[in-house]
């Protein structure tokens, strides 16, 4: 009865690693075409004002909100122009 609560734990700790593990794997960045139509959404970057497939865009949590910008560069700029 013990092993069989055990094993449960392990299944449902393995399960949610795994989860885990595909949403952080997909980074957005170098631009790699993986089929995820879900994230190949345009917006547009708040500092230069270019639209750019969200996938492909540098991420920043700022302020507890989101942002997402078309290059580290523009992230960089951001950043700067905020302190
Ligand atoms: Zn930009």
């Amino acid at each position: 009865m013990k092993l069989l609560l055990l094993i449960i734990v392990v299944y449902i700790v393995y399960r949610t690693v795994k989860s885990w593990l595909i949403r952080n794997l997909q980074v957005p960045g170098h631009g790699q075409s993986q089929n995820l139509s879900i994230d190949d959404v345009m917006i547009k970057d708040p500092v230069c004002g270019i639209y750019f497939p969200r996938r492909e865009g540098v991420e920043l949590q700022h302020g507890g909100k989101t942002y997402v910008f078309c290059s580290s560069t523009c992230r960089d700029r951001f950043l700067e122009e905020r302190e």
